[in-house]
Formats: C-alpha cells, structure tokens, sequence
C-alpha cells in the first residue's frame, strides 16, 4: 500500500483497463505522486520570481491577482498530494462545461473521482485545465503563460541544432525537382527524434542533447515499429492533397515538425498544410498559435542565413494560406480521441478532408489509443477504437505505459533489457493506420 494514497495497489496495469495512478507499480502513479506536485511548484516558483515584472506591468490590480493565483495553485497541489476529490472547475471558459459534466459521468461510473482514482489523462488534463483556470479567474493574468520561459528557453537552447537542420533542409530541397523516398523518410524520422525534447517529462528541464538527434544512424535501432515506407505511399500518391500536423511540443520539436511541413509543400506533395496548436498552455512545452508566431519572427531576424530563408518561407506560406494554424480546444479537453465524433464532429469532418494526419508525439498517442494498458501486439487498427477520420500516422518517442502494434515478443525483449523502457523517450515509433471510417 502506498503510504501516501490508501487507495493505491501495489500492482501493475492489468491488461486492457485505463491506465490511472492507482496501480502503484505504473508510469501514471509515478507521474500524479511525483511529477505533477512538482510542475505545480515550478509553476509557483516561476511566478515568484516573476513578481517585480508583474507588479509593474499591472500594479497594485496585477499583485494581488498573483497572490489569488498563488493561493489557488498552491490549493491545487495541497488538493494533488493528498488525493482529494477533482473540484469542479469554477471558470466560465467554453470547455468547462464539458470537463464539469465528464467528472460528474466519471462519478456516477466508477464513485468518488480523486487524483490518484481517475483515469490517468483525466488527472493529468484536469491538473493543466486548473493552472489555466487560477489565471483565468484574475483580471489582469487571464491570458498568463506560466511555461512561457521555459519554452523560450529550450528554442534558444537548440538554436545550433536547429541551424544545421536548416542549411540540411535548404540543400535536400534544392538538390532534385522529384521528392525522394529516402529524403522524406530521413526528415520523418529527424521529426520523430524531435519529439524527444519534451519539457513535461523532464519537469521542465532541458535534458536532451539535441545534437545527438541529428544523428540518424545511431538512433535506428531504437526505432521499434517503422512505418515510415508506408507513410511515404500515402503522401506520394500524387493528387498534392491536404495534410495535417497536430502538434505537440515547441522549441525544437515543432522546427522539425516545419521542416517536413516544408518538404511535404517544396515538393508539392501537399496542397495545403494545416497544424493543429493548443488553445491553453499545456503539459509546458506544448505549441500555442503565439508559440508558433513567436518562433517565425524569431527565426526571420536570425543571424544564421539559412534559419532566416526558412523563417522567411514559412512567413510567406503562412500569409498566403498555403500553412494553416488551426486553435481548437477539443485537444485539450480530457478525453481520447474516440470521443470526438460525439463532442466535436466539425474537427473529425475536417480531418477527413486530409489525406494524412500525423499525430505527434505521446499524449496524442495516449488519446489516440484511449489510455488502455494495450496488449503490445494489438493491432493498431482494433486499439484505435473506431477513431478513423483519415489515414492517420504516428511518430512518438515511448514516454508513458502504453504501446500497441509491436510484433510478437519485442516488449517482452524491451522489457528485459530495461524496466524503464516506456519511460524514457529513448525509444521510437512511427505507426501508421490506413482505416477510414467516414461521418
Ligand atoms: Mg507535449
């Protein structure tokens, strides 16, 4: 029993439930005892620190809203660390309605919802949806991003990296009219790699060498399930149709999620390109369209010629509708994707006019999944749940407890040479599901 939650069990995930904190042997228990206290911390940490500027950008009205902001968070990790009950949120934003109903469903289901009780994407949601709510509820913090340095930080962090994939880029897009097979999937899997960088696993910190993500050859191996030929056959089918990003993290991640956006457009194997951002700041490094603006301008008055000709470029494609940012806040709502075409059937409607959409990185892989502690060897198409708008393709560094589509005996292998394997970020995937099931 764990000392600190009577309601844990000293278990693993069983096969098929959600994944949720009360299986004290899980990544989930792990995450809502340990690591979400401490997010909210750094949050409270943060805002210290950031006391002067506030008060004088926003006087007497902006410290005592900071000071309603701190009470509510530290309320918020007092409320985590001693697995209370998930309030309802107060806030009178759109989404709150369907997060206060969903909590309501979930206790009329399975009893008192609790941090360490739900489903594990409910707890983790509802955590970020509560830092969005504390600022939402003052004057003069509403539009506050609490992760905003952070996310700063790790751009300039992999400006260098970023650099050297830049003048990469310029020159695989320069050397030949024709895409090529092997260009493509070299920048898919530097995209991949790119969603190493995440802040929310790393509490903030910025542990990657992103130099070493540059480096294909050795990361190969690491890659446990590759799809990538089959992606390829589904962008180069020739019709230069519409394809879809939903994104996940900024700073370098998000750069090479615009580098293969730049492929799939130089080489006219996409029409239109349109990215799906978060409305809210979430799980920190997560892209919001003022991230997005943010690192166009900066990349446009870079020193480094080759980040300003693409900084450039991508303005343009920007302003001339070739590249869409697309705010929607069905991503940030706290349920798997299988849910969408009930709550949000404009959003499925549209990503069936894509002709691919690559799903970025783990949460996404959570909801796309629906937070199931899969059998390994389940097939993508039965774990995605009748979630099937388009062909859809994932690429994904394993960071939380949940895999499926891997071959007979491999996580079994992963499991013996590492405990930590879903944990880590080190190891890759890139799946891919051609199941349509139209509205
Ligand atoms: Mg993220």
């Amino acid at each position: 029993m764990c000392d600190c939650n009577p309601e844990s069990m000293d278990l693993k995930t069983p096969r098929n439930v959600y994944l949720t904190a009360f299986y004290k042997r899980s990544f989930a228990h792990h995450t809502v005892k340990n690591r979400m206290p401490v997010i909210v911390t750094q949050v409270l940490d943060g805002l210290a620190r950031s006391k002067e500027q506030i008060a004088s950008e926003h006087g007497e009205e902006g410290q005592n809203d900071l000071k309603s902001v701190i009470g509510e968070l530290s309320k918020l990790k007092y409320e985590i660390q001693t697995n209370k009950s998930l309030r309802k949120l107060v806030s009178d934003a759109p989404d709150i309605k369907f997060y206060n109903d969903y909590i309501t469903g979930q206790s009329d289901k399975e009893g008192n919802v609790t941090f360490f009780s739900a489903i594990w994407l409910l707890s983790e949601c509802y955590m970020y949806r509560r830092i969005k709510e504390a600022f939402e509820m003052t004057n003069t913090l509403k539009n506050y991003d609490p992760f905003l340095k952070q996310k700063r930080d790790s751009h300039f962090q992999a400006l260098p990296v970023m650099a050297k994939l830049s003048q990469y880029l310029v020159e695989v897009l320069e050397k030949s009219e024709e895409p090529k097979k092997e260009d493509f999937i070299h920048l898919l899997k530097i995209n991949l790699w790119g969603n190493k960088c995440d802040l929310s696993l790393s509490n903030g910190e910025m542990t990657s060498n992103t130099d070493e993500l540059f480096n294909l050859e050795n990361l190969e191996p690491n890659i446990l399930c590759d799809d990538s030929e089959k992606v390829w056959m589904a962008v180069s089918g020739g019709q230069s149709p519409i394809i879809d990003i939903v994104f996940d993290n900024s700073g370098y991640e998000v750069f090479t999620d615009l580098c293969i956006a730049d492929y799939l457009t130089t080489k006219k194997l996409a029409s239109k390109i349109r990215f799906y951002v978060k409305t809210i700041p979430w799980f920190i490094s997560d892209v919001m369209i003022t991230d997005f603006r943010w690192m166009i301008d900066h990349l446009r008055m870079n020193v480094d010629e080759y980040l300003r000709q693409l900084g450039n470029k991508w303005y343009n494609y920007v302003e001339n509708g070739t590249w869409v940012v697309i705010e929607d806040n069905f991503w940030t709502l706290p349920v798997d994707f299988s849910y969408m075409r009930d709550v949000k059937l404009e959003l499925y409607k549209e990503l069936s006019k894509a002709t691919l959409v690559i799903f970025k990185g783990d949460l996404n892989y959570r909801k796309l999944f629906g937070e199931k502690n899969w059998d390994p060897t389940t097939p993508v198409d039965e774990a995605l749940q009748n979630f099937n708008p388009t062909k859809l393709c994932t690429l994904r560094t394993v960071k939380a407890d949940i895999v499926c589509g891997l071959p007979q005996g491999l996580a079994e292998k992963m499991e013996a040479i590492s405990e930590k394997w879903m944990e880590t970020g080190d190891y890759g995937l890139i799946q891919f599901s051609e199941k349509i099931v139209p509205v």
